[in-house]
């Protein structure tokens, strides 16, 4: 089989990349592993920056149709001590809310679009396993499909497998990988009625928990645990857990009590940062998470994979025009440098707030309280939050 282009990993940065380049008249195929879309606990929200793009798309009244809940704060508080807030309506931009919705649904909205397109193939139950190269150029993969060694020839291939990357390490692709220093459980509740609208941190002493409305009517709920200290939490029984979330969040005691009554209603996640030195190869580039594993705070993972594959459209549809095989590394070069300068704005921003939320002495955590009451009433407070939030729409003014 011979494509223009073959995308590896159909989750946001994959599916949309997708859509983008079947408008294009690009003939482009999506391998995904799964053969389902469903995905649990992974990017729910969607910064506004990206539910424009997704407007601008056309894909908004599918999403519309299935319902989300619209995302128009975030809130910092030292128990009810308010020390940080952000209302996305004060932003100067026509998007004025986030959407919390489940992934497979945008996913499912993604593929449904492309699929108009006669030239866009997506295959299912497809695992990539290794790159088909000649002079050192990409120009293909080999994949499994129903038990069958598959291989797809193609001018580029773009990797968008998410954070455990095979193609980062068959591309010999030089990665800088974080682990944090602390462990993060992860659980879902019934939301409690009168709750307020809003993605929410509480901190309180040296602990904090993030809670995150979720459709149609959950809250998703993470709180850190010391590094590799899921054995010790676990020991000391699940009414120890809830004690210690319920101290920084006391409403959520009758909703954790009923619901959280074993570990098995919660999930351990690792948390680590990863940054690709150079995201592309002759014939090969990773977008995405594959390229850049940001932390979960103010949840920008999406919303960055998605801006990537935004932008990479004209370096790709300029490239197979002038190129009859496989297109070389340089073409990417300005991308790269651009998209990078927006990924370490966001990471450092989160790498500040990881430090703040760790601060562990009463010292720390009185500095903290000053850093963001100070950071709250900055004048430059709402162009930083419209740089992370919107990304490279910020300034687009197209009524959505
Ligand atoms: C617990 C958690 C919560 C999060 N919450 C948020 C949030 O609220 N908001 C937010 O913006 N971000 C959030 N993120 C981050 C976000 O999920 C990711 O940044 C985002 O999904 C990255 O998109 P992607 O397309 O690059 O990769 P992924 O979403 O990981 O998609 C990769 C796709 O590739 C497929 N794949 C993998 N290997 C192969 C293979 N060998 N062959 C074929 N297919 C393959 C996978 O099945 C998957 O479908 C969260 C992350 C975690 C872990």
């Amino acid at each position: 089989m011979n494509k223009e282009v073959v995308i590896v990993g159909g989750g946001p940065a994959g599916m949309l990349m997708g859509l983008l380049l079947a408008k294009e008249n690009v003939n482009v195929t999506v391998l995904e592993k799964n053969k389902s879309l469903s995905r649990d606990f992974r990017g729910e929200t969607i910064a506004p920056g990206s539910v424009y793009l997704l407007k601008k798309l056309g894909v908004f009244p599918a999403l519309e149709e299935h319902g989300f809940i619209k995302v128009r704060k975030i809130k910092m508080y030292d128990r009810e001590d308010k020390l940080f807030s952000v209302n996305f309506d004060e932003l100067d931009h026509p998007q004025k809310y986030g959407i919390d919705m489940p992934q497979p649904v945008v996913l499912e909205a993604l593929k449904e679009k492309a699929l108009d397109y006669p030239n866009f193939q997506y295959i299912e139950g497809a695992t990539f396993t290794d790159l088909i190269k000649e002079d050192r150029k990409v120009v293909g993969v080999r994949y499994k499909e129903s038990g069958h060694e598959l291989e797809v020839r193609t001018k580029l291939v773009i990797g968008a497998e998410g954070r455990y990357s095979r193609l980062q390490t068959l591309g010999n692709f030089q990665v800088k990988k974080k682990e944090f220093s602390r462990d993060l459980i992860w659980f879902k509740v019934p939301k409690p009625a009168d709750w307020e609208e809003g993605n929410l941190i509480k901190v309180h002493k040296h602990d904090h928990v993030i809670i995150l409305p979720t459709y149609p009517d959950f809250l998703r709920v993470g709180t850190y645990i010391s590094l590799g200290g899921n054995r010790e939490t676990k020991k000391k029984g699940i009414s120890t857990f809830i004690d210690k979330v319920c101290a920084i969040e006391p409403k959520l005691r009758i909703p954790m009590e009923e619901h959280i009554t074993s570990w098995d209603d919660t999930t351990l996640l690792k948390i680590f940062t990863a940054h690709v030195d150079d995201w592309a190869n002759d014939g090969l580039i990773l977008i995405g998470d594959s390229a850049h594993t940001l932390s979960p705070i103010l949840g920008q993972g999406v919303n960055i994979a998605m801006q990537d594959a935004f932008e990479l459209l004209p370096y790709v549809t300029n490239g197979l025009k002038t190129h009859s095989e496989a297109l070389p590394a340089n073409l990417f070069h300005r991308f790269i440098e651009e998209r990078k300068k927006q990924v370490s704005f966001v990471s450092n921003f989160q790498a500040r707030q990881e430090q703040n939320l760790s601060a562990s002495s009463p010292l720390q955590c009185t500095i903290r309280k000053v850093k963001m009451k100070l950071l709250d009433k900055a004048p430059f407070k709402n162009k930083v939050m419209k740089k992370l939030q919107y990304g490279v729409v910020a300034n687009e003014t197209m009524e959505v």
